[in-house]
């Protein structure tokens, strides 16, 4: 595999506000959001309520019990440090339940954060990798932007969430492309007509590929046997990876990897991972 031999033109990024931190949270992901019973949640619940599950103190009473009891999502779901974020800084350490007329406002910041801190998971990943360094000034400002808006809850609510999504989509579209073009090599399985962005691949056997630089973006991948892959430089935005298999495979360089893509899919101790991403605390120990 080829790879460019040049650096990237920043140095790794610090993704540490990204990263949940439920200590500092009101529990926004347990109250804003809703959930259906599925596969993944065993009940239904309305957005803008409590979850059943939830205690005074804003911990989960069944924390250590989720997957047996059927919560599945709430281990996979990741608020990309939103949640800490809006309690804090935008509702400066008061609570929904301190002061519940504050409550709708603080759930609808939540979700909108949560898409800002998402964008800034990827924007951040995305000015480190390319090799440009113009680009990388553009997407830091367009960091800087976003970074600003969230000081306000006014200027977070009156976003045009739409517009900046394209913005960013544009972006990552560009760096994916340069990013992948520097792993193209002969023999690589990416040219594989079927591996393509949203591609439904589900259960599909490439165990073993060589993958470097394909564009999986948007695929749905559960349940495919991804074990041994080289995913370097594989563009994974978005892709449903539930139930994936992912044991021996090489994800440390894939491109727009988060957390709850790793968490949702199966995979033990011999998985690469990027290194600002954790294993699963329910992977095997095998590998
Ligand atoms: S089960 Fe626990 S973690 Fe999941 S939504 Fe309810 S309180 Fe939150």
């Amino acid at each position: 595999m080829q790879k460019n031999s040049v650096s990237p033109s920043s140095p790794a990024p610090d993704r540490e506000s990204l990263r949940p931190d439920c200590s500092n949270c009101f529990a926004l992901c347990c109250t804003a959001l809703g959930f259906s019973r599925t596969a993944d949640f065993p009940i239904d619940k309305p957005p803008g309520t409590p979850c059943q599950n939830l205690a005074s103190d804003f911990s989960c009473t069944i924390h250590d019990s989720l997957r047996p009891r059927g919560f599945r999502g709430c281990t996979v779901f990741d608020c990309f440090g939103a949640g800490q974020s809006v309690s804090q800084n935008l509702f400066h350490g008061v609570s929904w339940r301190t002061r519940p007329e504050t409550a709708k406002d603080m759930f609808t910041a939540f979700k909108i954060v949560r898409q800002l801190h998402e964008m800034l998971w990827y924007l951040t990943e995305a000015a480190a990798r390319t090799f440009d360094p113009d680009t990388s000034h553009q997407v830091d400002e367009l960091r800087t932007t976003i970074e600003n808006a969230l000081k306000d809850p006014q200027q977070v609510l009156a976003l045009d969430l739409d517009a900046l999504h394209a913005r960013v989509r544009s972006h990552l579209m560009d760096i994916s492309e340069e990013v992948r073009a520097s792993f193209l090599a002969t023999g690589n399985d990416h040219l594989d007509t079927a591996l393509v962005p949203g591609a439904d691949l589900m259960g599909k056997k490439l165990r073993s590929r060589s993958l470097g630089g394909a564009d999986l973006r948007g695929a749905c991948l559960i349940a495919a046997d991804l074990r041994a892959c080289d995913l370097s430089g594989a563009d994974l935005l978005g892709a449903d990876l539930r139930d994936a298999r992912l044991e021996g495979a090489d994800l440390s360089e894939a491109l727009f990897l988060t957390q709850a893509q790793v968490s949702a899919a199966t995979g033990d101790r011999s998985t690469r991972l990027p290194t600002d991403l954790s294993r699963p605390a329910h992977w095997s120990d095998n590998g």
